[in-house]
């Protein structure tokens, strides 16, 4: 766990005490702050009783606290938290704030900060590998699931590979990243910004917040994020540009297909030539990189068919090079594409180019009957309605050589608790009709 002494003997208030929550009440207690913790769930507030202070922030006189500490899941934007604490003058925070403010008393290290609308997860899982493969100390932490607070420090001369949301960057004041890195901004969250400058302007405060010194690598392959990289540029900041990595051979990187892949390959290699890792060191890891699950992840492979997992594929910008990596093979097209959820954004237009890849598209959820009706004009589509049928369908057509990938475009509310419920019903249905495949590779085409 990360504790500072700078903390002790402060008050704080948590609101929200799910997996950071929970890791922030336990770092600031075991530096010897007070807390005051509150969420809105009785059963989950009540595992702190005797150990903190339960009462609901909105209701207490906020005057000398040092802070209020929220989940990056209150919308900062609506939440009477944020003039409620204003009219204290406390500052509303997040756990990242916190590891900022407890870096001073930590062994001298380096900070990766890595954001974008998509790769994050990616993009921080393959940094934190390639070091670790090198023998350099890593930790990672952030959104991707792992409360930084929680991890244990790094000896000297470690690193810390953050990955950041939007969300958590607005909690954020004093994070001055030694590298931070931006793959790319498309709309997305816009219920939260309102509007999609503010969104990447969001994203721009990264930057804004790093010493004149410390390094950017910034993804140039959309308009939003290039012009972030335009204003470093003209401050004459440390930079690398990471262009649209669409024409890298990937067949060393198993795990890391896809133009969408390539652009992380870059930006991780930037990253890591930036904090002194030797070129061969850097291509070890790249290549035993295995992926992490929900993200192009290879499933099965049946009768000559690939089964592939992209739940984590919300929006139509992560679905793109989903599709992308898969072209036609002697001018057929190859993939089963299942598609469909709870939409995001209105229509599909950001996927007219990849349509030409799609053997038959399989409609799924409350967007179903909408895609079916805008893709029909291009594909052969197949409305489905469940994954399970989806996967059934998809299964009985596919043929050897072709891919059956579940790249929704779409959140999974409507069906499912998360995108991983979503995945892994996925994979359950597969293998449920790995015996169907086993039998061969199906000599059906869907034209
Ligand atoms: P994040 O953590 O930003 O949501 P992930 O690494 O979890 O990103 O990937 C989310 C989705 O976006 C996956 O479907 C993945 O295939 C796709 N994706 C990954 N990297 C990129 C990228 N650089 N550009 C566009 N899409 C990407």
């Amino acid at each position: 766990m990360i504790t500072a002494r700078t903390f002790a003997g402060r008050r704080y208030a948590v609101l929200g005490l799910a997996r950071s929550g929970a890791a922030t009440v336990e770092a600031l207690l075991a530096s010897g702050a007070e807390v005051l913790a509150w969420d809105q769930a009785q059963e989950v507030r009540e595992r702190w009783a005797g150990r903190v202070t339960l009462r609901d922030p909105l209701a207490t006189d906020l005057a000398g606290f040092a802070g209020v500490i929220v989940s990056p899941g209150v919308p900062l934007n609506t939440h009477p938290i944020k003039p409620h604490a204003d009219s204290f003058g406390v500052p509303v925070i997040g756990d990242i704030e916190l590891f900022a403010q407890a870096r001073p008393e930590l062994p001298p290290h380096k900070l990766v900060g890595i954001t974008g609308t998509n790769g994050k997860s990616t993009t921080t899982a393959l940094v934190h590998h390639v070091l670790k493969t090198a023998g350099r100390p890593a930790t990672m932490g952030g959104n991707i699931g792992l409360p930084i607070l929680a991890q244990e420090p790094l000896p000297g001369g470690g690193v810390y590979v953050l990955e950041l949301s939007s969300y958590q960057i607005d909690l954020t004041r004093s994070l001055d990243c030694d590298i931070a890195v931006l793959l790319n901004i498309t709309p997305d969250h816009l219920d939260r910004y309102g509007s999609f400058a503010a969104y990447a302007a969001a994203k721009a405060r990264l930057f804004a917040l790093q010493s004149p010194e410390h390094a950017a690598v910034i993804g140039i392959g959309n308009t939003a994020a290039a012009a972030i990289a335009h204003d470093l540029a003209a401050r004459g900041e440390q930079l690398d540009k990471i262009a649209p990595g669409g024409c890298m051979d990937q067949t060393r990187w198993p795990a890391l297909q896809g133009p969408h892949n390539a652009q992380n390959i870059l930006a991780a290699r930037a990253v890591c030539q930036r904090l002194g890792i030797e070129t061969a060191a850097i291509e070890r890891g790249l290549e035993s990189f295995t992926g992490l699950p929900h993200r192009m992840e290879h499933v099965a492979r049946r009768g000559g068919v690939q089964f592939i997992n992209d739940s984590k594929a919300t929006n139509q910008a992560s679905t793109a090079p989903a599709l992308a990596a898969y072209p036609p093979v002697n001018g057929r097209p190859r993939v089963h594409w299942i598609v469909g959820g709870q939409a995001k954004e209105p229509g599909l237009a950001e996927l007219a180019d990849w349509t030409s890849h799609v053997a038959v598209a399989y409609t799924i959820g409350e967007a179903g009957p909408a895609f079916a009706e805008l893709l029909k004009p291009c594909v052969p589509v197949e409305p489905c309605g469940t994954l399970q049928a989806a996967v059934q369908a998809a299964a009985a057509r596919a043929r050897a050589g072709d891919v059956v990938i579940l790249s929704p475009a779409c959140a999974s509310f409507d069906q499912f608790r998360d995108f991983e419920e979503r995945g892994e019903m996925f994979k359950r249905f597969v293998a449920e009709i790995a015996g169907i495949l086993d039998s061969g590779p199906r000599d059906t085409h869907a034209g």
